[in-house]
């Protein structure tokens, strides 16, 4: 039989977003003398590209071409008082930090924003369109704290959420997202949270609030509200969990909720900053836990989709660990059990047992804000 292709989506205008000098995302104070580049950077994906395309996969990647997103797509999940918002923003002279934080537009990031988002259009239409093996949204900038009407986290538009709206027009029936980026998946969560035709699920480090413009907590008792209660489930852990925990989790947690909803077709935000290497998280999962969370994503969903895989990339920050991490997922989402690349990390700390610990209370935790409306 011949091996299943993946279908990476791609734009080099993604490239162009440039967040400058800084402390991780934020403003360098003048003590530091040589400031680093903002985490969020185009090195990033390009390594990812470099592992697909010089690695062992490379004869099975079929690497496409994507396209910018209309306004009229932006505003299938943004408002246009913000679409306008971040227009103006870009027609700054200078650079500018748009959400107190870190989210920085300066110029080329409306150019790769809209890259972003549509090359990820591109690749759901793909899925829908066109049967045949998992298909991988290679973009920046991610888009998961993205809400309709405000930026967060280095996400200007949300490219899963666009993807998940853009499904539902083709007449997809049932979407699922699940978000395993290290960070809460808000930005999704708070456009689908009264939608029962949108299952949200995010697993991520118990990081809570971190302003204004993240004001979900993305605790377990975050269930929906309306006719979308029970439709949006997350699952903070505690910091320092690897492969056991999350591996865990989807099996235990994630898949029978996936089981029940039956999606029409599965997103998954293939965000992989709960790497062991990440300076934004403190997670520790390697190439190993990464490829059984792609398998895991792989028997769902050709159990409930007829194999219709949507990757998109969220976050993931550490230069090059970022591209094996990614590896290590994509081969699980090809069904391939083992490595074809050797993991550099030769010994790590993995706290998993206190994140399994917690699995029963997250549980309890959903049925009672679910049976406390
Ligand atoms: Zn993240």
């Amino acid at each position: 039989m011949k091996d299943e292709v993946l279908r990476v989506y791609w734009h080099d205008d993604c490239l162009l977003h440039d967040g400058g000098d800084s402390v991780l995302e934020n403003e360098p104070p003048g003590f530091i003398v040589l400031p680093e580049p903002h985490v969020e950077t185009a090195q990033r994906i390009l390594n990812i590209r470099g592992i697909l395309e010089a690695g062992p996969l490379n004869d099975r990647v079929d690497l496409r071409s994507g396209r910018h997103a209309t306004d009229a797509e932006i505003l299938t999940f943004h408002t246009a008082a913000y679409l306008e918002e971040i227009k103006s923003a870009a027609a700054l002279p200078e650079p500018v930090r748009i959400d107190g934080g870190g989210t920085v537009i300066a110029d080329g990031t409306l150019e790769a924003a809209l890259a972003a988002a549509g090359t990820t259009l591109d690749a759901m239409h793909a899925v829908l369109n066109e049967p045949g093996g998992p298909v991988y949204s290679l973009v920046r900038p991610p888009g998961h704290h993205a809400q309709p009407e405000m930026a967060d986290g280095n996400c200007i538009f949300n490219n899963v959420a666009l993807a998940v709206e853009s499904a539902r027009a083709q007449g997809a029936e049932r979407v699922a997202v699940i978000d395993w980026d290290v960070h809460h998946g808000n930005g999704t969560q708070a456009g689908f949270y009264d939608r029962p035709d949108v299952l949200t699920i995010s697993l991520h480090m118990n990081h809570g609030s971190w302003g204004p413009n993240h004001p979900q907590m993305g605790t377990a008792n975050e269930v929906g509200s309306g006719a979308g209660l029970g439709f949006n489930r997350n699952v903070p852990l505690p910091y320092g969990v690897g492969n056991d925990c999350y591996e865990a989790v989807l099996r235990d947690l994630v898949t029978p909720l996936i089981d029940d909803f039956s999606p029409t077709v599965l997103v998954i935000a293939a965000g992989v900053d709960a790497n062991a290497f990440d300076p934004n998280g403190r997670m520790v999962i390697d190439m190993a836990g990464f490829r059984r969370m792609g398998l895991i994503a792989r028997d769902l969903a050709a159990r409930h989709c007829d194999g219709r895989l949507l990757l998109v990339q969220e976050g993931g920050y550490s230069p090059t660990y970022t591209a094996y991490a990614a590896q290590g997922m994509l081969e699980g989402t090809l069904g391939l059990t083992h490595g074809l690349v050797e993991d550099p990390i030769g010994y790590y700390p993995d706290h998993s047992e206190h994140g399994l610990a917690v699995l029963s209370d997250v549980r309890d935790e959903w049925e009672r804000a679910i049976g406390s409306e």
